[in-house]
């Protein structure tokens, strides 16, 4: 019998957002657990649709699971110090009061930038490596926006990232985790480690798995199998101002020739296809058009992805230069999701259903030029509390985004929540009885995430660019830590300075 220590700790940082996520932001409830610790970690996770859910579930029989600490702040500007290390210091402290271990198992994010470390993963890694010693397999999890560096990868044993974006692989992601630790466990830490990272940045619009060439890049497999515990692929999370950020593979393999033999070949295979990563931005008005275009006579919503307000990669959800295009344009039967505005849902509430309202709606964070929509809005529906996300992406999870009201205002619905969420999952839209399928035009505050469940329903797809906290071009970051000479997106020049 192994005591393996689970713990996980997950954050995707934009750099270039002015806002920090503190601890608070880590303990409440959103569309994940809140932070959890001990047998609490147990019962949230479990059955879950997380890494760890899918670690637990796959452990040995008889194996012992060690609950840590867990917590995950989804996207946004740098986690705080104060926050980072609350949470590690929890962390380490109960790993240290835990041991002896078999085994470590960490689900991570892999582009944390915290106030003081700008490789979080890395800092983490250290601590649990000076905790455990240098024989305790410690074998981590990642996102497929993960930045992955060489101390990642030197700390850890074993790596496993998402290999789908919309990632639907999360829990079978942490089933190859354990059947990673179980091989370790037999063996010990293997001799073999190799990163390469790519000469470029991909921003996150050209990183989708459903088409290529990111579905061929998963597909890779190594022409000699046998001495490789992982070759894992991350696309990386550019707005992280790290040194490390970008694309790029990691192989952990018994020996260090296997490593090195199977990272290359896999590098190459991915540099191979380059240029070939490329999607369509539409400017704001022009989208909106072909939108409204596509719509005439189609039987199912054409959506628009609000890439800029995506807070999945840092967004504040409440931009309105989408919202104010389609009124500019008559968009009627057009709806949005989901705009973030805990003022607008508590005065719409207060009025309640039926009511007419005249508020600000929106535009509270920037950036500069973005306007609040003032108008006299009709409440059709009001909702608060949990209810459970039903989609491919975190479905069976609980979400709880306070309160959230439906408004109509010339024939465009916006369904607004109290707390900031990536437009993902149906589920908001069915509490507030928005039939979303019947719609004309959808606008949803995502970049690719929105494809796994809206995109089978839908007529057509555009990516439409519009001010927001998130930019899909590189070459507009102000980046100070990035390494010199990489190309800002596939194809492009490279960085002058790092
Ligand atoms: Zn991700």
């Amino acid at each position: 019998m192994a005591r393996i220590a689970i713990g996980g700790f997950q954050h995707e940082t934009n750099s270039f957002t002015p806002h920090r996520a503190d601890f608070q932001h880590f303990a409440q409830h959103r569309d994940r657990p809140p932070l959890v610790r001990g047998e609490a970690l147990l019962q949230a996770l479990r059955g879950n649709t997380f890494a760890t859910s899918g670690f637990l579930a796959a452990m040995r029989p008889g194996d012992e699971a060690v609950p840590l600490v867990w917590a995950s702040g989804g996207a946004g500007g740098p986690v705080t110090d104060d926050a980072f290390e609350r949470i590690v210091g929890e962390l380490i402290g109960s790993l240290s009061r835990e041991l002896p271990v078999d085994a470590v198992y960490l689900d991570l994010h892999g582009a944390m930038v915290n106030d003081t470390h700008d490789d979080a993963e890395a800092e983490i890694l250290r601590r649990v490596r000076a905790v455990v010693g240098a024989m305790v397999p410690v074998v981590v999890s990642l996102d497929y926006h993960a930045n992955i560096s060489p101390e990642m990868v030197k700390l850890s044993d074993a790596m496993v990232a998402y290999r789908t974006y919309p990632h639907i692989d999360r829990p079978e992601t942490g089933r190859r985790a354990a059947g990673l630790v179980n091989v370790l466990l037999q063996r010990g830490r293997p001799a073999g480690r190799a990163l390469r990272s790519l000469p470029f940045l991909l921003p996150v619009d050209f990183q989708c798995t459903l088409v290529e060439p990111s579905r061929s890049v998963m597909n890779w497999e190594p022409s000699a199998h046998a001495g490789i515990l992982n070759a894992t692929y991350a696309a990386g999370f550019p707005p992280s101002d790290t040194h490390w950020c970008g694309p790029a593979v990691a192989v952990h393999a018994w020996t260090q020739e296997e490593a090195d033999a199977a990272a290359d070949e896999y590098l190459q295979f991915i540099r191979d296809r380059e240029t070939a990563f490329h999607t369509r931005l539409w400017p704001t008005d022009e989208g909106v058009r072909e939108a409204l275009r596509l719509a005439q006579g189609a039987t199912r919503p054409v959506l628009i992805a609000d890439t800029q307000d995506n807070p999945g990669a840092g967004g504040s959800g409440d931009t309105t230069g989408l919202l104010h295009a389609l009124l500019r344009h008559g968009a009627r039967g057009a709806v949005v999701g989901f705009l973030c505005d805990p003022a607008a849902a508590a005065a719409a509430t207060a009025a309640g259903v039926g009511a007419h309202v005249e508020i600000d709606l929106g535009a509270r964070h920037g950036p500069a030029g973005v306007q609040p929509l003032h108008a006299r809005f009709q409440v059709l529906a009001c909702a608060r509390g949990a209810f459970p996300l039903t989609g491919h992406v975190t479905g069976g999870a609980v979400a709880d985004l306070g309160l959230m009201v439906l408004l109509r205002c010339e024939g465009v619905d916006i369904a607004v929540v109290s707390r900031n969420v990536q437009a993902y999952d149906p589920a908001p839209f069915d509490r507030l009885g928005v039939d979303w399928k019947a719609c004309r035009v959808l606008v949803l505050k995502s970049s690719c995430h929105f494809r796994a469940d809206f995109e089978p329903a839908a007529h057509a797809v555009l990516s439409v660019l519009s001010p927001g906290a998130y930019d899909p071009d590189p070459g507009h970051y102000p980046y100070r830590r990035l390494r010199p000479g990489v190309r800002l997106s596939p194809g492009r020049p490279g960085a002058e300075a790092g």
